[in-house]
């Protein structure tokens, strides 16, 4: 028996948008953003855009109070539906300084109630497992991969083994069919699977992933806002009476910074980064648009990360584009760019 969590009333791809609040020194500062209603919001544009205001529709839209609950329980029936073998993607898009860590994983001191998306979404699925553990049969396992220049590396690694090589990805439809092996079914076999089973075994993983991520950047250099890094988590579950498997997965990716850099002021191996970053969310847009559309053609082999989550991009998956914005006026061009960007995948 299927547990429909998921009402599907608006299609399968959702759009999101969350703005973070000033940080502190700037809290004089007056906001870009000139009010917010449930599904809309309104930004003042300078005179450069056309002077005045111009609002953005969203499926639903966070503003700078909305907590990390308010924001989990909404995405909460979705994430859920993994359990019952759905595919899901989740991204967090936005400049740099937006807040899409903060939604995904929260605070460089991560407490309980601060935490983000994937722990929560994480401790909730166990929850779930364990209401169902009469009939189901749940198997939880986790992958957590970096993007950076079209390549991918794994960052659950623990001698540092990710740095020698790019790994392939292998991005073919395996049938469902029951009895196979999950294994079988990884698109990135190379990179290590973990099997979890508490919300301590994600914690540590979260830890290591992080520290891997920051391995080689430094202050100035933080790569993390360059490179593009997706925990999945495959779920397979087992009706304990009639022996049916379900398999889902649930990519959550917190994007690379979607900033524009001024090509006459980087060159070398920074002018590199810009434009492969610049390419990939070009293809993701183009992926997510074409979808949106109905359109027979995908064009998933423009990028790595488009390429990585090809099977659960359409078909029968359910996509949510969370766009981050920074309230500054000085951002409100980037901010303009990452809401057009969100108008053209709706
Ligand atoms: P990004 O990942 O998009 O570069 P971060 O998530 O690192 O942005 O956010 C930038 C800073 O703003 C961090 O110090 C973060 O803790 C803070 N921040 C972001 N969003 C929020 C929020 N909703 N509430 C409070 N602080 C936030
Ligand atoms: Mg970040």
């Amino acid at each position: 028996k299927l547990y429909n969590q998921v009402q599907d009333l608006k299609g399968s791809i959702r759009v999101y948008c969350r703005v973070r609040p000033f940080l502190s020194a700037q809290s004089n500062y007056l906001s870009s953003v000139d009010h917010i209603e449930e599904e809309i919001i309104t930004i003042n544009t300078p005179s450069k855009y056309g002077k005045g205001r111009r609002s953005f529709n969203f499926n639903k839209v966070f503003g700078p109070s909305a907590t990390q609950g308010d924001v989990f329980s909404d995405m909460q029936p979705l994430i859920r539906s993994v359990l019952d073998g759905y595919n899901v993607c989740i991204f967090a898009y936005g400049q740099t300084g937006s807040g899409k860590t903060f939604t995904m994983s929260g605070p460089r001191e991560i407490t309980e109630k601060s935490q983000g998306v994937n722990y929560r979404a994480l401790r909730d699925l166990f929850f779930l497992a364990e209401q169902r553990k009469d009939t189901l049969r749940y198997d939880v396992a986790v992958q957590m991969l970096e993007i950076y220049n079209e390549q991918v590396r794994d960052l659950l690694v623990t001698d540092g083994s990710n740095r020698r090589y790019p790994l392939p990805i292998f991005s073919f439809f395996f049938p469902t069919i029951y009895g196979i092996n999950l294994l079988t079914s990884l698109n990135v076999p190379d990179a290590n699977l973990v099997p979890v089973s508490s919300t301590a075994d994600v914690i540590e993983l979260m830890n290591l992933g992080q520290k891997n991520r920051a391995v080689g950047a430094t202050a100035l250099n933080d790569r993390s806002s360059r490179s593009h890094s997706c925990l999945t988590v495959h779920v397979q579950g087992r009706d304990l009476t009639s022996g049916s498997i379900y398999r889902g997965c649930m990519h959550l990716v917190d994007l690379a910074g979607s900033e524009r850099v001024d090509k006459s002021e980087v060159t070398g191996d920074r002018l590199k980064e810009a434009q492969h970053i610049n390419r990939s969310l070009s293809a993701l847009g183009d992926v997510i648009a074409s979808l949106a559309q109905k359109n027979p053609h995908v064009p998933y082999r423009n990028s790595k990360l488009t390429q990585l989550l090809q099977d659960s991009l359409g078909g029968q998956a359910k996509t949510l584009m969370f766009v981050h914005i920074s309230p500054e006026p000085d951002a409100v061009g980037e901010t303009i760019s990452t809401l057009k960007f969100a108008e053209r995948v709706a």
